[in-house]
């Protein structure tokens, strides 16, 4: 992908802060931090979302964050973390190469996550379980 940010990132041909990288995965800090140490994990190929990774690469990216947490915990005394994937432009995808966000917390930082939640949709649990359920393996 020429045009991929991300992929010039990994080639070396944009700039970035790289915190960790390994042979298939690289850690650096957001060029638009929402608050200090922010960091996104990417696998170094090129792989658009959720659907189109495989579970290997997701496994190593989420290796990653667990080293990458740690460091920013002993580095930067972060006491808590959200991490955070949009996979899709429904979901805010905005850089088409998947990755995965380590926002670290601090008390009273008040960075504020909205999901207003939607209570009439348990009337169809009972549907949607079933639903799911029977596409789980295939
Ligand atoms: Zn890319």
């Amino acid at each position: 992908m020429n045009d991929c940010i991300f992929c010039k990132i990994v080639k070396g041909d944009a700039a970035s802060w790289t915190v960790y990288e390994d042979e298939s995965v690289k850690a650096f800090l957001d060029i638009n931090p929402v608050n200090i140490g922010h960091t996104l994990i990417i696998p170094k190929k090129h792989y658009k979302d959720l659907f189109d990774t495989p579970k290997e690469e997701l496994m190593h990216m989420m290796k990653a964050a667990k080293k990458v947490s740690y460091a920013l915990k002993k580095a930067l005394r972060v006491t808590s973390l959200n991490l955070y994937l949009a996979s899709g432009e429904d979901a805010g995808q905005e850089i088409h190469h998947i990755h995965l966000h380590i926002i670290p917390r601090f008390p009273g930082d008040n960075i504020k996550i909205h999901y207003r939640p939607k209570p009439e949709l348990r009337q169809k649990f009972d549907e949607i379980q079933l639903k799911i359920r029977s596409m789980i393996n295939l």
